[in-house]
């Protein structure tokens, strides 16, 4: 047994040799099924306009509850990123890259980027969404344009 199933605090030590799955609830189902179909969605909101996500009941700009989910361009650039080398399971590949992206859309999202070395990033630098399989989902990850 590892030091990480010693430290586990849960039952399910199953999931400490495999990659953590999306698990959709009622508000994210719209954003994973899009994934799956190659597309990156979020909430607009219909009353002020900006984006919602993580999925939510409410706009958190103006608490309207008139929130549609819009495909969006899959474009952002490089708000934050870091390179992990020690992985929250075993399961984990390292080092890999942990990083904010700021959406064209105006959101933020909290993702990986994938395809290349933390040398080759910068803030600011262009990214695109790319999704990469697991399981039975697809996780929305980024590469530099
Ligand atoms: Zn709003």
């Amino acid at each position: 047994m590892s030091t990480w199933d010693d430290n586990s605090g849960t039952t399910e030590t199953s999931t400490f040799n495999a990659l953590p799955q999306p698990r959709p609830s009622r508000l994210s189902t719209p954003h994973w099924d899009g994934c799956k179909e190659g597309q990156l969605v979020a909430q607009q909101c219909q009353t002020c306009l900006q984006y919602a996500f993580p999925p939510q009941s409410f706009c958190p700009h103006c608490i309207s509850d008139s929130l549609e989910w819009q495909i969006c361009s899959g474009k952002g650039r490089i708000y934050s990123f870091t390179e992990i080398h020690r992985g929250q399971t075993p399961a984990f590949e390292t080092p890999y890259i942990a990083a904010i992206i700021a959406l064209d859309e105006g959101w933020h999202m909290l993702s990986n980027i994938v395809a290349c070395s933390a040398e080759e990033l910068s803030i600011d630098q262009p990214v695109t969404v790319t999704f990469i399989e697991r399981g039975e989902s697809m996780i929305p990850c980024f590469m530099p344009t």
